[in-house]
């Protein structure tokens, strides 16, 4: 059997729990499965250094970012090797570039394009446990990138579907999949199994127990993922394809997110090619753009508002400068005080009113909401950032995930 593990941050966070994860990963490989192993950096090591980036500098060449960043796995791949020789398997480190993880040109969220197999098969065959840098891998030119914060669940996902791996164990802090984040309301339950499609929503809205694209990818590759506590055996939450969504929870999950900031436009004249020229431009520079709105038409004038990820504002606020003249709109603002919160739930497609619901227990909470985006499996508020806790937890009742037996029988 083949079998790729991923341990984050907090699995590798000290020396004890590197030893504990060596002994993890022995037992596999002495049980005769052949064990690839993904790492991310030690606890808080990629906070820090992009602490002390800043104390270096406030505008850094993406290209070295990763370059530093980077270097927060290669520690953890090289300490837990020496765990694992120290406990008697044979075992290599690799780097992304040395496995040959080819990504795209996009410093700071390359997308993964290739996997070479070559070197992790010749290793294998070698009786080696394979210890691989998560996170990073290097473009055309051979420079170094990264997959975006919490990427190295991706890598991780892209090296099962490579090697045709039987399990993709991803171990956290956590033992599974919660219907919201546990550390925001410990009442959550936990899911024995979700869909790929609702997790790629709870995690693409803001759920950072997996990264999107690492879920994107199982789905695409038809890998089952198995989301586990690094800290004993317990079984998690299996992330599969939905056997029976007709019976799955109207909502199943609710997620909230930080890294959101609001951008507007004001008057910017109403005719054809106008979004397209705003929203061209923020593309170009890799600016990812979330909710969209845009006002009701007076006296030719429309209001635009739009979403961005904090780590882009910067650069989405030059870029809507640079483009000011030419779209002819009089005026931006931007806010950074905003958070969203979402509702995720296969069983919406055939329950109609759930949007209204989540209005609802916003509205009783007396929380303002500034922006709306829905999907056939969720719906989103853009709220003040203060209010996110207090949002998360009713929205979380009103739907009545601390019991799935009786989210199940929401709305029958
Ligand atoms: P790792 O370092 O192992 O990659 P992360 O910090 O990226 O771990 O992700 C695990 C964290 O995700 C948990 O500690 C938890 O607070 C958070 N989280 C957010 N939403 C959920 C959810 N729905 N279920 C479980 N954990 C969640
Ligand atoms: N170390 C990186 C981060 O903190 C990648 C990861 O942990 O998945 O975002
Ligand atoms: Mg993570």
């Amino acid at each position: 059997m083949l079998v790729v593990k991923k341990f984050g941050g907090s699995s590798v966070a000290e020396p004890e729990r590197i030893k504990r994860v060596a002994r993890r990963v022995v037992e596999e490989h002495q049980r005769g499965n052949q064990v690839v192993v993904v790492v991310s950096a030690m606890g808080d090591t990629t906070d820090d250094l992009i602490t002390l980036m800043k104390k270096v500098t406030n505008n850094p060449p993406e290209r070295e970012v990763d370059m530093l960043l980077s270097t927060g796995e290669q520690i953890s791949i090289a300490l837990l090797s020496m765990a694992i020789r120290d406990l008697g398997s044979d075992v290599v480190s690799l780097t992304g570039g040395q496995v040959g993880i080819e990504t795209d040109e996009v410093h700071t969220k390359a997308k993964i394009l290739k996997v070479s197999t070559e070197r992790m098969k010749v290793e294998l065959e070698q009786n080696r446990v394979v210890v691989v840098a998560g996170f990073q891998g290097i473009n055309n030119n051979k420079d170094i990138t990264t997959l975006g914060r919490g990427g190295s669940d991706t890598t991780a996902v892209a090296l099962a579907a490579v090697l045709k791996a039987d399990v993709c164990e991803i171990f956290t802090d956590v033992d599974g999949v919660y219907t919201t984040d546990p550390r925001v309301v410990p009442e959550a339950s936990k899911l024995t199994n979700i869909s790929y499609d609702e997790m790629l929503e709870l995690a693409s809205l803001g759920a950072q127990v997996l990264h999107p694209r690492s879920v994107e990818l199982a789905k695409q590759y038809g890998i089952p993922l198995h989301v586990r506590t690094s800290f004993d055996h317990r079984e998690g939450t299996i992330v599969e394809e939905a056997p029976d969504m007709e019976n799955a929870p109207v909502v199943s999950g609710v997620a909230h997110d930080f890294n959101v900031a609001k951008i507007g436009l004001f008057d910017v004249p109403d005719k054809p090619g106008v979004a397209k020229t705003i929203f061209k431009a923020l593309s170009a520079h890799n600016i990812n753009v979330d909710m969209i709105i845009q006002s009701a038409m007076r006296n030719n004038m429309n209001d635009i508002g739009f979403t961005t990820t904090h780590d882009d504002l910067r650069k989405a606020l030059l870029t809507i400068e640079a483009i000011q003249q030419e779209v002819g709109f009089k005026g931006y603002t931007h806010d950074e005080d905003v958070a969203k919160v979402s509702i995720v739930g296969a069983g919406m497609i055939s329950h109609p009113g759930v949007a209204a619901d989540m209005f609802e227990a916003l509205a009783d909470e007396e929380i303002n909401l500034e922006m709306i985006t829905t999907s056939e499996i969720k719906v989103s508020c853009v709220i003040k950032r203060s209010e996110t806790e207090r949002a998360v937890k009713a929205l979380h009742k009103k739907f009545c995930l601390d019991d799935l037996e009786a989210a199940r029988n929401y709305g029958q």
